[in-house]
């Protein structure tokens, strides 16, 4: 007998509905506190280096050991190796041996944000001032009458190093950027938006008050404040790594509290997710590995960057300490190796419609974005999975009943973006991007939904599993 056809079209079409329709009450809860424990987690953990304090935390504290400490490692072990304190490797080892191949999956901790430069200290008609350089793509305006905090290392040229936090509790000061007043913003707002705010006047405000009648000087006081509390002198600025981000704190977002606004959510989400999904992990067949990549909103180079032979270093010493190491062995564990890489994908947003095909677009709170492709106007620089490792990726999500959507980022025309797949897709190693959407993405407050988080999070733990 021919089917009816709304039976025919749940059969053939793909579902399009929200997740939040497919869960009870109990999974509801399930997610809601897991989305508590990740906004606890984000608020920790505003810069790189705060994240891998944070997540090495949590792998010591589920018995993962530093490699460096160990001699040899066998199966059911658990190490991480941590790289200049910026990006950081964890691995579960399985019982096949790693020649026949490692899961992995990689995120990167380090988001959009603004930077001292070497020199940042200066002083305007009685205000003193931190110079700073945007990292990574920003939309200039955004973060200009915004609250900021201060994070950071000082390092000393006699090795001490000072860590720097200000603006996070509620009895420090913030900082910000002052904006021109509507009154006189007339030929600002006549301009263009990316040039309206000029890369060189992000400019962050730190002081009123003089050292005293003879010098008058706001930028001495300043100094002479931080010289007494960190024992620092303006030399010192030129051996840190300073940033400044929202001192927005992470919060549930909507009146039915289904989403997270948060600040570095690219790409921390998927930083916390692929990292407690390792946690779980118990005696894999395939060893299981985690990345947590530094400076892949700056193109990955560098040394704490997915370009690093770093990494290599890392599945080296797995392959010696593991006592399985031959001559060029390391190409034959990445032949066979299957990997996830963990980034955020734009979410379709209803207000700006124009640059999505909605057909080909993902939606915050449909589950766990796989992009094919990344890449830009004709899939320029793209890691283009393969057919049969997209059904090999599919065939998980769908026995787990996990929901997921295929998508690209935007209009084929509009634009674009990559990620770290095509740098482990370039070593031989089979790559999807699999995240989840985020609106308002590298702004400073960006959107998740919380079915996505969790959903993202099973799929990381079964993928790990396989
Ligand atoms: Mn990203
Ligand atoms: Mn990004």
């Amino acid at each position: 007998m021919e089917k009816n056809s709304k039976d025919l079209k749940e059969e053939l079409f793909i579902n399009k509905l929200s997740g939040w329709l497919d869960i009870n009450e109990e999974e509801k809860n399930e997610i809601f506190n897991f989305s508590n424990e990740y906004i606890n987690f984000i608020n920790e953990s505003k810069t790189e280096r705060e994240a891998v304090l944070y997540l090495k935390n949590m792998l010591d504290n589920n018995g993962f050991k530093n490699i460096n400490e160990v001699d040899y490692i066998k199966e059911g072990d658990k190490v991480y190796y941590i790289n200049r304190n910026k990006s950081l490797y964890a691995a579960v080892i399985g019982s096949n041996k790693l020649e026949n191949g490692l899961n992995l999956i990689g995120a990167h901790l380090d988001s959009p944000r603004l930077d001292l430069k070497p020199n940042p200290i200066y002083e305007d008609n009685g205000f003193s001032y931190f110079n700073t350089h945007y990292y990574g793509g920003i939309k200039k305006y955004q973060w200009t009458a915004i609250p900021l905090s201060i994070h950071g290392v000082i390092a000393k040229s006699n090795g001490e190093i000072i860590n720097l936090s200000i603006g996070e509790k509620e009895n420090e000061p913030i900082f910000t950027i002052t904006d021109l007043l509507p009154h006189l913003a007339y030929d600002q707002m006549e301009k263009k938006m990316n040039n309206a705010i000029l890369g060189e006047d992000l400019n962050i405000l730190t002081g009123s008050i003089p050292y005293d009648k003879e010098t008058k000087s706001v930028k001495l006081n300043i100094l002479n404040i931080l010289n007494k509390k960190y024992d620092i002198k303006e030399i010192d600025f030129t051996s840190s790594e300073i940033e400044l981000v929202p001192a927005f704190k992470a919060r549930s977002l909507g009146i039915d509290e289904s989403m997270v606004a948060a600040y570095g959510q690219d790409d921390k989400v998927l930083a916390f997710t692929s990292t407690k999904a390792i946690l779980n992990i118990e005696k894999p067949n395939k060893t299981c590995v985690c990345i947590l990549a530094d400076k892949e909103e700056i193109g990955s180079m560098g040394n704490t960057g997915m370009s690093s032979s770093t990494f290599d270093y890392f599945i080296s010493e797995l392959l010696n300490k593991k006592s399985e190491n031959k001559e060029d062995l390391l190409y034959k564990v990445y032949n066979n190796s299957k990997m996830l890489s963990a980034d955020v994908d734009a979410g379709f947003d209803p207000i700006y419609k124009s640059v999505s095909d909605d057909n080909n677009s993902s939606f915050i709170g449909r589950g766990v974005v796989l992009n094919k492709y990344t890449g830009s106007r004709g899939k320029s620089g793209a890691s283009d999975a393969n057919a049969e490792y997209m059904a090999y990726i599919r065939s998980i999500l769908e026995k787990n009943n996990i929901r997921y959507q295929v998508s690209e980022l935007g209009k084929v025309d509009s634009g674009g973006g990559g990620t770290i797949a095509y740098i482990l897709a370039n070593k031989g190693i089979d790559v999807v991007d699999a995240g989840i959407g985020v609106l308002s993405m590298h702004a400073p407050y960006e959107v998740t939904s919380k079915f996505d988080i969790y959903s993202v999070y099973k799929f990381y733990y079964k993928f790990y599993e396989c």
